[in-house]
């Protein structure tokens, strides 16, 4: 188990993340699909075999220790792979749940949603945030480009199963000719939506593609329009569609010296480029200028410009 963050979240605040998967040397993310705009990168181990990966007692007190330190909003089951590739998922969060009332939430692609281990596993956590990018089955296969057999309607049909509270994340975007945020990408979406509301009530989380990825012209949506298409859902369905936007996150108020202060902005990194910002709200707001600078000179960190904003990178082979 690797334990990482908090990271900043603008659907769960200060979000503690527990990853139950090692990635091999040599890959990006261990994971069922391969999303255009996922931001891990592309070298994935694609499978389709859960299994039980140990979690040990020394994991558990670590994360303990975390947790008392950090205070985090979330405890989020998440990182570098699909958090139900481990099938002591469900044995992870009530392990948690006894440790702490910090609630508990798990990221998932629901590709295995089909087996009960693994809705058992979910539905141990408090939320559940499925992903939904595709209105339908061939758009699903060139944006998630999933491992062979996955059905999305497979993946809708069982999400009524989910006991927790659910929320479904679709993530719109463009890239070249592909994108799933126009007109008829929308109302199929919504009718995806409906379809599982009318048995599992839900809620909606819209992201778009802000963080930058390593395949170069993935475009976000501006804000703007992001807005019309949740006020759009919300209006026809009637439930509570929650969107990207530029929240000021909760600042870390411990003080850090130098050196914990380069490990906590390469950890943060490792899991996803961030602004200036992001990572300095981090740290009470604190002038880390001169600690990315010296992480630049040494070929640990590297920026990028995506949408018009400037991103800091861990170079990963160092
Ligand atoms: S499901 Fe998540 S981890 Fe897997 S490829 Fe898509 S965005 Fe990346």
């Amino acid at each position: 188990m690797k334990i990482y963050g908090p990271v900043p979240s603008w659907r769960l605040g200060n979000s503690l993340g527990v990853d139950l998967i090692e990635v091999p040397e040599g890959y990006d993310k261990v994971c069922s699909f391969n999303c255009v705009y996922c931001q891990l990168g592309h070298k994935v181990l694609k499978t389709n075999s859960p299994k039980k990966i140990t979690i040990t007692e020394e994991d558990f007190k670590r994360l303990r220790i975390k947790i008392r330190k950090t205070n985090p909003d979330y405890i989020t089951f998440s990182g570098e792979d699909e958090p139900t590739l481990n099938l002591n998922l469900g044995y992870a969060a009530k392990r948690i749940r006894e440790m702490t009332k910090v609630p508990i939430a798990v990221l998932t692609n629901a590709s295995f949603i089909n087996l009960p281990e693994v809705r058992d596993g979910l539905n141990a956590c408090d939320l559940v945030i499925a992903k939904i990018d595709a209105p339908h089955q061939n758009l699903f296969k060139k944006i998630n480009q999933p491992y062979e057999g996955i059905s999305l309607a497979d993946i809708v049909q069982n999400l009524k199963l989910i006991k927790t509270k659910l929320a479904i994340q679709t993530l719109l975007f463009s890239y070249n000719n592909l994108t799933n945020s126009d007109k008829n990408s929308i109302t199929s979406l919504i009718s995806i939506y409906r379809e599982i509301n009318n048995t599992k009530p839900i809620t909606i989380y819209l992201g778009t593609a802000y963080r930058p990825t390593d395949f170069i012209g993935v475009r976000a949506l501006g804000e703007v329009q992001l807005k019309a298409i949740a006020k759009k859902i919300s209006t026809q369905l009637g439930i509570e569609v929650d969107h990207y936007q530029e929240k000021e996150l909760e600042i870390i108020s411990r003080k850090f010296n130098d050196k914990e202060l380069r490990k906590e902005i390469l950890e943060l990194l490792r899991r996803r480029p961030c602004t200036y910002k992001d990572i300095s709200s981090r740290f009470s707001n604190a002038d880390i200028s001169g600690v990315l600078e010296s992480l630049i000179g040494k070929n640990l960190l590297e920026v990028r410009i995506h949408n018009n904003e400037k991103f800091y990178f861990k170079i990963e082979s160092k």
